[in-house]
């Protein structure tokens, strides 16, 4: 099996211009979105069937988000696409310098499992609106989700130019030995890795929108019981398998049992007593996960949840108190619904603690402190900071998602998604007359030489 025939295809029909007009490119986004809508109960019976995502979740996260960026992207793509003026340095003049934004060519989107349509179709609005060809990779570890993908998307758009192609590590190996313009990669830094390597044989950009350990620190500044229903909400989301979700919070020794005890009000508020019964918690999307999740089980003492149910792969919503350090639910990233509170001795401990790890792709801080607030943000390095909220973030367009070091490389969502999948042309344009560039042919003379030296000053 090779995909070299699918790339070809598309590569030609990028070569013969059809992705380029801007009215090519809004229909393409149209089309999509109609998709979105048509065909809500398709794809959300697909999410149903692979994380037990309720479909009005399914709606507020994926199917919804997509939407959002199309209206977004089509509101104002006219405007981004306009050339953007620069100054020309003095001694340049007269003359005009601009850039422009060009599609890149065939670019290839691989997703991850956890949102399977917003991370597989956000990242598509940015590349056709940047008027490129693309090929989607859906994950195989969301197979009900990834067949519906594959099934509506070819109905919708043009198929000379959007291509899906199903499979796992074989079919994305092959893949990746093909020549693209841009990889778009969501996933693991190990299969990141592998990506980036891929893609160095042929000098291809790479965004990488990865993961990690996104902290939460509580200071004694806030009021517990609203900071624990929003630390439930971006937590247990999707039973936990959200990229974006806190993995742990370090709080101010005197908040952490108030915090604690929060938080179990604030689970049974969302999902009642026994949030097995609950139509709006998820399930872990296979048994390896579900083994390694129930692993870290032991890395702490379990005062919320904890409960779990290999046949169904449930695991309750679940707060860990008494973490070693090293214990496996600190030494990896959870993404699943177990949230370990460590206690910290104010800011400075905090701080110390987050910067000893890798930098993570959110940090959410919950103080009334505006030196707090401060400090965090000069003192820390991740993809972003939620004061008072998490995950929501994302949901700006005007904000670009991505992450640092470890977390990622590289950032998309409205316009940035745009220009994530362009490349901005610089152009100079200067007339031939009246020809002021005589002053810098040869032969050099003393006058140019020291028409020279003050040009240097002038350019510097
Ligand atoms: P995954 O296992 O579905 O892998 C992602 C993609 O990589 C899939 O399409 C898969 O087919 C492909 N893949 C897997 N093994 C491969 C190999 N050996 N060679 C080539 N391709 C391969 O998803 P995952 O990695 O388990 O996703 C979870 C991770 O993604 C977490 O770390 C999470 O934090 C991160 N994530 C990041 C974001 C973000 O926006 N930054 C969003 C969601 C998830």
């Amino acid at each position: 099996m090779t995909h070299a025939r699918t790339v070809e295809q598309l590569r030609s029909a990028f070569e013969r211009g059809a992705t380029k007009p801007l009215a090519w490119r809004l229909a393409q986004l149209r089309a999509l979105r109609r998709m979105l809508t048509e065909r809500a109960a398709d794809i959300e019976d697909g999410l149903l069937a692979d994380l037990a995502k309720n479909p009005t979740e399914s709606q507020i996260a994926e199917i919804g988000f997509v939407v959002g960026e199309i209206d977004h992207t089509v509101k104002h793509l006219r405007r981004w696409l306009r050339p953007r003026r620069v100054s020309v340095p003095g001694a340049l003049l007269p003359a005009r310098a601009f850039t422009v934004l060009e599609p890149v060519g065939v670019v290839l989107v691989i997703a991850p499992w956890n949102y399977p349509v917003q991370l597989l179709l956000a990242p598509l609005v940015g590349a056709l609106a940047a008027g490129n060809a693309v090929v989607l990779k859906p994950s195989e570890l969301a197979p009900a989700t990834s067949a519906v993908m594959a099934r509506l998307i070819p109905e919708y758009l043009d198929t000379r130019a959007v291509a899906v192609v199903e499979g796992g590590a074989e079919d994305t190996t092959d893949l990746l030995a093909q020549r693209w313009d841009h990889i778009f990669f969501t996933g693991n830094g190990r299969v990141g890795r592998i990506v980036a390597a891929a893609a160095a044989e042929h000098l291809t950009p790479v965004t990488l929108e990865l993961g990690g350990k996104s902290p939460v620190y509580v200071d004694r500044t806030v009021d517990v019981a609203a900071v624990a229903r929003r630390i439930a909400w971006g937590k247990f989301m999707n039973a936990g398998q959200t990229c974006v979700a806190p993995d742990y919070v370090l709080a101010d020794r005197d908040v952490a049992p108030r915090l604690a005890t929060a938080l179990r009000e604030a689970v049974r508020d969302l999902y009642g007593d026994d949030p097995s019964l609950s139509p709006d918690y998820g399930r872990i999307v296979n048994d390896r996960h579900f083994a390694r999740l129930t692993g870290m089980l032991g890395s702490g003492t379990a005062v919320v949840g904890g409960d779990h149910d290999a046949a169904t792969r449930y695991l309750g919503p679940t707060v860990l108190t008494d973490v070693a350090e090293g214990s496996p639910a600190m030494a990896e990233e959870i993404f699943g619904p177990i949230l370990p509170i460590l206690p910290v001795d104010g800011v400075d401990d905090a701080i110390r603690f987050i910067r000893a790890g890798d930098k993570p792709l959110a940090l959410y801080v919950f103080t009334s402190s505006a030196t707090v607030r401060r400090r965090i943000l000069t003192e820390t390095s991740s993809g972003a900071v939620g004061f008072g909220v998490p995950a929501a973030h994302l949901a700006v367009a005007g904000l670009p998602f991505g992450g640092v070091g470890e977390s990622g490389a590289g950032a998309y969502h409205g316009e940035r998604s745009l220009r994530t999948f362009s490349h901005e042309k610089a152009v100079l344009s200067k007339p031939l007359s009246p020809d002021t560039l005589q002053l810098v042919y040869p032969p050099y003379t003393e006058a140019k030489d020291r028409f020279a030296r003050g040009l240097l000053r002038k350019l510097g």
